[in-house]
Order: structure tokens, then C-alpha cells, then sequence
């Protein structure tokens, strides 16, 4: 209830304003007016409130999400023979090098000395 000599917005159920002291009169324009707002503010806290509450419950179950992802994803690192790369998931820093060296079997036998 809004004080009609100092403007002082009161609770809808006090007699004397609380800043000036002035009693109220009530009228059931204003009664209604007054209550319309205390209603209308309930709701936008409790809008608030519940907004404030899914936005905690969505970044938990991200955080739960990317933590379930850390500890149990546990992929096969591929072998790596000749640069192995910074840590066992540091795929992207891998550098695969293969070499394969053909041999042909007359070069592998020994000439005999005489
Ligand atoms: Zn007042």
C-alpha cells in the first residue's frame, strides 16, 4: 500500500505508514492494486527462482558429463615406434613414421672368403 503523503510503498496490511506514520485508508481500488502487485512480484521471483535453479542443474550435469567423459573414455592409444606423442591421449600430437625396408634375400647371404 502506497503512502498517499510520503509515496512510501507499505505491506498491504499495515495501518500507518511506516516512514511517516500517516494511517492508511482503505480503499478496495487500492487493496486490489496493491495485492495485484505483491502477486505479480511472487511470481517474477518465483519465475527467477526456478530459472536460477535450472541453469545450476544444467551446468552440474555438464560438469558431471565431462567428468564422467575424463575418467571413463579410456581409448587404445595407437602405438607410436618412433615419436611417442606428450601423454597417452595426446593422439593429435601423435606423428605416425612408418619405414619399411625390403630386403632382398641375396643381399642378406654372406660371400664366402676363399
Ligand atoms: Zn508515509
Amino acid at each position: 500500500m502506497i503512502c498517499p503523503r510520503c509515496n512510501f510503498k507499505n505491506d498491504a496490511t499495515t495501518m500507518y505508514c511506516r516512514a511517516c506514520g500517516a494511517q492508511i485508508k482503505y480503499t478496495d481500488v487500492r487493496v486490489k492494486d496493491t495485492l495485484k502487485e505483491e502477486m505479480e512480484q511472487q511470481q517474477a521471483d518465483q519465475w527467477e527462482e526456478q530459472t536460477r535453479q535450472f541453469l545450476v542443474l544444467g551446468i552440474c550435469l555438464f560438469l558431471i558429463a565431462i567428468t564422467w567423459k575424463i575418467v571413463f573414455s579410456n581409448p587404445d592409444p595407437p602405438k607410436c615406434y618412433v615419436l611417442p606423442p606428450c601423454s597417452d591421449r595426446a593422439s593429435y600430437a601423435q606423428i605416425k613414421y612408418e619405414h619399411q625396408l625390403v630386403v632382398e634375400r641375396e643381399a642378406l647371404e654372406v660371400p664366402k672368403t676363399k
